[in-house]
């Protein structure tokens, strides 16, 4: 209050000089530099990626820790870009030939590029049909599944209607029905309508 004259700094950001009437508030000469500089501070997009990684030995398998899709492939950013992806561009360079990045481990949150290999979605499929075990068998990726994920959220949403009658709508038996209501079949799925998103599957 006392200072009736400005005061001149330089700038942290363009190393200009400017003049403030309150030096212990401000460090560069306006907002634009202020942001240019922190971003610049930034760490890197890979070391910003790979801190929602928890790097294992390089057999292992390296979970993403961030939000995960419907199927339990992580996603990441604003763009909610699939992370296996981006962990493969990142440790290989980039994807060209709209070439698929594949989980060798079948894991989906899975991200060390070890794991991961280039292919079509012809060999995305075939290497699905191959690996029907484990993981396959769950849900819509196992060879016998009839349904999408959208099915199941639908099935689970049908109120007042004979697992019968739901069974014959979507060409399965009633047993499997009522499994999918009780959650024993696509245990796995969880209805977006109750996930809040950042949860993380393992
Ligand atoms: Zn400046
Ligand atoms: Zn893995």
């Amino acid at each position: 209050m006392a200072v009736k004259n400005p005061i001149t700094m330089t700038c942290r950001g363009c190393q200009q000089p400017f003049s403030t009437f309150d030096p212990s508030r401000r460090n560069f000469c306006n907002k634009s530099c202020a942001r240019r500089f922190h971003l610049s501070q930034r760490p890197p997009f890979d070391v910003r990626f790979m801190s929602n990684v928890a790097v294992a030995g390089p057999s292992e398998c390296w979970i993403y820790r961030g939000s995960c899709d419907d199927l339990g492939y992580g996603r990441y950013g604003a763009r909610q870009l699939k992370a296996h992806r981006i962990s493969w561009q990142i440790h290989n360079g980039p994807i060209t030939n709209g070439l698929w990045a594949l989980h060798r481990c079948d894991n989906p949150p899975c991200v060390n590029p070890s794991h991961l290999f280039l292919g079509t979605s012809d060999d995305n499929n075939k290497d699905r049909s191959i690996k029907g075990r484990s993981r396959d068998q769950r849900g819509e990726r196992h060879n016998m599944a009839k349904l999408t994920a959208e099915d199941v959220r639908a099935i689970r949403s049908i109120e007042g209607i004979s697992h019968t009658t739901i069974a014959e709508k979507y060409g399965l038996s009633q047993a499997h029905v009522s499994k999918i209501k009780r959650g024993e079949s696509w245990a796995h799925f969880v209805p977006v309508s109750t996930t809040e998103e950042g949860k993380s599957k393992q």
